[in-house]
C-alpha cells in the first residue's frame, strides 16, 4: 500500500482517511511518530476500524 504525502497541519486538523476502509484516523491513533530515524517524515497509525496499519509522509 503506497504511502501518501499529507501536510501535517491537514491530517492533524481533519484526520486522514484509511486507504482500506475509509475510516478517519487521527492523532489519537498514532502508533509511532518516527519509527525510523533515517526516514523522519514517516508516520505510522493504526486504523481503529479495520486495524490496518496506515503509513503517511507528513510533510
Ligand atoms: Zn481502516
Amino acid at each position: 500500500m503506497g504511502r501518501q504525502n499529507v501536510p501535517r497541519d491537514q491530517w492533524l486538523e481533519l484526520g486522514y482517511e484509511c486507504p482500506r476502509c475509509g475510516e478517519q484516523v487521527t492523532e489519537a491513533d498514532v502508533y509511532s511518530w518516527r519509527p525510523m530515524p533515517e526516514d523522519p517524515k514517516l508516520l505510522l497509525l493504526w486504523c481503529p476500524n479495520c486495524g490496518d496499519r496506515v503509513e503517511i509522509n507528513h510533510i
